[in-house]
């Protein structure tokens, strides 16, 4: 058995950001529990042709690590991959790093004060839980009739399959995010033909960006220019927050930049009509490339304006009817992400799972704590998301709460935090009052930031990084239970 003080489930941008904050604040005492052979998250599972952030680098990084290397404006995966093995090495983590070993399940333990970790081997008993499992881990696979039937390879961008020979291959590819604009301009230089199945078309703004010379590393490697550099695009992404959240002049301002994008990339009017969104700019999340339509309208790409209806004896079947073939079917369909699948496995008091408390959709106070589970706290949770600005940022404000949070633990007797009801209730209206107006509700589209069922906006925030900042600096600890009195008088020796 592993005992510790903590114990952080995932060694993505969020564990590590966790882990970092825990050891600067003099916290030793935990463990990240990481279920594959590596750390990395998301960028450790997207290995598909093409894949890239599309947040400038030097603001797609923790503050606490500036890297003046960053190849390009918009660093490719395998760079940022390499930018967290480094980040976990400066940091001294191996040793607090364990590998192959997945939280299969974890139950508060009631008398005990404990949360209790199974990993399928030695279990893990922690007096504080941090789930930084991601967002977008778990793939979304569309529920397509006779997809088992396709004879080629099948996999998803985020499991790419390396042993697929692309060349000269005729490859389809179902869905049109942020992961499938990123594949498709590279898939139409390695494979002979793409079939592209668009169910609904993308707003997408033009990207730029270009690639550092050695001159700029070493101008980006000058004190204090790292610094300069961020606050820039900081301030350059927080003003990107008005466009995306239905402001109408920013909106308009945006959505032309858009349209005159697509006019410039697009001459056929049939194809340009397919590929302009039916729904309020920002209601999806916008895209950013320079290379997606001039790939789309080459003759290397059919755009099939439709689903992927079926699979019939190996023919791959439009929601319009038509029928294509195809050697290879990538399904760049998405993640589970208002469902997140940790929550079934996650059992706190009264031996309620968390995904039973999230029946209604994600809930929580400070998009971190949630009632019925104490000394838990959830990174990339309910409304932890952004549209507009780097999502490390929002990590580096959730780390800061959880340290805050933790010394507030330490101040009480029986060392539990519990969070009052009416505190997640006031935060869910907090939320649900600044969403409403919002195009990710209001804006005529289906998006992965509002809960199915509900209708509820829970994967994103909806404000600005300031604002995520300035709420969680105003929780003075009331959202937790005051200490029962009882237990001070006993941890006081009193009978
Ligand atoms: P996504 O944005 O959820 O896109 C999934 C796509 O699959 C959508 O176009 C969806 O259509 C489509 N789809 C699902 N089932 C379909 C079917 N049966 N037929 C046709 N289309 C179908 O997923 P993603 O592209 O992987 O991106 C997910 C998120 O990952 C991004 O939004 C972003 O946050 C992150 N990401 C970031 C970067 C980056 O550079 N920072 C890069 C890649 C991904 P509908 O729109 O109609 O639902």
């Amino acid at each position: 058995m592993t005992r510790t003080s903590i114990a952080i489930v995932g060694s993505g941008f969020a564990g590590l950001g966790m882990a970092m904050a825990l050891r600067r604040a003099g916290r030793d005492d935990f463990v990240i529990l990481e279920r594959a052979a590596s750390v990395g998250g998301t960028w450790r599972d997207n290995t598909y042709p093409g894949v890239a952030c599309d947040v400038p680098s030097h603001l797609y990084g923790f503050a606490a690590h500036p890297n003046p290397n960053w190849s390009a404006t918009f660093a490719p995966g395998p760079e940022i991959r390499r930018y967290l093995d480094d980040v976990a090495e400066r940091e001294n983590l191996g040793d607090r790093l364990r590998l192959r070993t997945p939280m299969l399940g974890a139950e508060w333990d009631e008398p005990a004060r404990v949360w209790r970790i199974d990993t399928g081997a030695e279990p893990v008993v922690a007096d504080a839980l941090v789930i930084a499992a991601g967002r977008l881990s778990e793939p979304n696979v569309p529920a397509v009739a006779g997809l088992e039937s396709f004879a080629g390879p099948i996999f998803h961008t985020a499991r790419w399959d390396h042993g697929a020979d692309l060349s000269g291959a005729h490859v389809a590819v179902v869905g049109t995010g942020a992961s499938a604009v990123q594949l498709v301009p590279e898939l139409v230089k390695r494979a002979a033909h793409v079939t592209l199945f668009q169910r609904s078309a993308a707003w997408i703004v033009p990207r730029g960006g270009v690639t550092y010379t050695e001159d700029d590393r070493a101008r980006f490697a000058q004190p204090g220019t790292l610094a300069r550099v961020r606050a820039k695009l900081y301030g350059e992404g927080e003003g990107r927050f008005a466009s995306r959240s239905g402001d109408a002049t920013a909106s308009a301002r945006a959505q032309n930049s858009a349209l005159e994008h697509l006019t410039a990339q697009v001459i056929d009017p049939a194809l340009r009509a397919h590929l302009t969104p039916d729904y309020a700019f920002g209601c999806k999340r916008v895209l950013l490339s320079d290379t997606f339509y001039p790939a789309v309208a080459s003759d290397a790409v059919t755009l099939e304006p439709s689903a992927l209806a079926a699979v019939d004896d190996g023919t791959l079947v439009a929601g319009s009817g038509a029928r294509h073939t195809a050697d290879i079917l990538v399904l760049a369909t998405g993640f589970a992400s208002t469902r997140q699948p940790y929550a079934e496995l996650v059992r706190g008091e009264h031996g309620r799972t968390l995904a039973e408390h999230w029946s209604h959709g994600m809930t929580s106070f400070a998009s971190t704590v949630v009632p019925e589970f104490p000394n838990l706290f959830v990174m990339n949770g309910p409304n932890a998301s952004l549209g507009h600005n780097s999502s490390v940022l929002m990590i580096e404000e959730q780390s800061a709460y959880i340290v805050r949070a933790l010394a507030e633990r330490d101040r009480r007797p029986d060392r539990v935090l519990r969070v009052r009801p009416e505190a997640e209730a006031a935060y869910t209206d907090e939320i649900a009052a600044a969403a409403a107006s919002t195009p990710w509700l209001t804006g005529g589209c289906s998006n992965w930031y509002v809960d199915e069922r509900s209708g509820r906006l829970t994967l994103l925030w909806p404000g600005t990084v300031q604002a995520f900042r300035e709420r969680l600096a105003a929780s003075d600890g009331s959202e937790f239970e005051p200490v029962h009195s009882a237990v001070r008088g006993k941890e006081r020796g009193e009978s």
